[in-house]
């Protein structure tokens, strides 16, 4: 990843690629205490737009102020900075990575001279599965790795340390033949993908976890907003993993997965074991939305223009 052309935002200004580098005694790699985005832009009629990114900038800033990290930027710094990401490498669609971290000021938990800096990096990262996925939908299994408690890790910020639960979960779920896990809470109830929430369908309604350990996913909420729209009744509640394995269709969402169908869990076939109807609906909106292909939905985009 370090080694290619383009650019990247740090701390106001444009950097070669290359050298957008941090010291070996940088706070964040040492504690994990940091955060971070993920955020897309798509190809539409009118050039690469970013999906949703002020709410992904919003929810940056407010994993920052829950982990007491002081932005040294304001929401409208950061959101050109993700434009100028995307416009200055000559991107059609991508990835972005915003991220907030503490600098090599101080080490140890008492530094008490830590900055936060702050990063964006945009690529090209066109399909997190493969793209058959998409139709066929992917194998999943209940991971032995607990999901977040609410008080051991703050679960409303997307930290970084965050992820090393999601790492090993993925982990084991992919060396057992998987392709995501899917986390309990400490309670042994439903509460999301490694870096995805859940959705299952039973007798017509949506079910979702409560937002209680699980992040507050942008493509979650857009997922209730066209539920919404086409009238289907959703709860957000808590989902055992057998009412999953009996579920008609169970989807994730997340800015990297999209809207990805399951088709099994812990061996058991869910539904017809594929891409159930409403699934394919859902995707159908999703896909026109961030295309700009839906009226109705062009205030998600911002559009990169140069
Ligand atoms: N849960 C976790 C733990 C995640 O990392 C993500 C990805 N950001 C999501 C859910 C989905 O969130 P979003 O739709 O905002 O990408």
């Amino acid at each position: 990843m370090a080694d290619r052309d383009g650019v990247i935002w740090l701390d106001g200004e444009m950097v070669p690629w290359r050298e957008a580098k941090v010291h070996v005694l940088t706070h964040t790699l040492h504690y994990g205490l940091g955060c971070f985005e993920g955020v897309r832009a798509y190809n539409t009629a009118e050039g690469a737009a970013i999906f949703r990114m002020k709410d992904h900038t919003d929810r940056l800033f407010r994993s920052a102020h829950i982990l007491n990290m002081k932005m040294p930027f304001s929401k409208d710094e950061i959101n050109a900075a993700q434009l100028s990401a995307v416009r200055d490498n000559n991107l059609d669609e991508a990835y972005l990575r915003p991220m907030v971290f503490y600098g090599s000021e101080g080490m140890g938990l008492r530094a008490d001279n830590l900055k936060a800096h702050v990063m964006v990096a945009a690529w090209e990262w066109p399909s997190y599965m493969a793209p058959e996925a998409k139709e066929l939908g992917i194998k999943v299994r209940t991971s032995s790795y607990t999901r977040h408690h609410v008080n051991i890790t703050m679960c409303k910020a997307k930290a970084n340390g965050n992820y090393i639960n999601s790492m090993l979960a993925l982990q084991e779920a992919v060396s057992s033949g998987c392709e995501e896990a899917l986390m309990l809470d400490n309670e042994g109830y439903v509460a999301e993908g490694s870096s995805e929430n859940f959705f299952i369908l039973r007798n017509g309604v949506l079910h979702t976890p409560e937002l209680t350990s699980c992040l507050e996913g942008i493509t979650r909420q857009t997922i209730l907003d066209f539920a919404k729209e086409l009238n289907i009744e959703v709860k957000e509640r808590r989902i055992t993993r057998d009412e999953v394995y009996v579920a008609e269709e169970a989807f994730f969402t997340g800015t990297a997965a999209e809207v990805l169908p399951v088709r099994e869990l812990d061996g058991r076939v869910i539904g017809a074991g594929k891409r159930g109807p409403l699934t394919e609906k859902l995707q159908t909106m999703f896909f026109d939305a961030v295309k700009g292909r839906s009226a109705k939905h062009m205030d998600w985009l911002s559009v990169v223009k140069s």
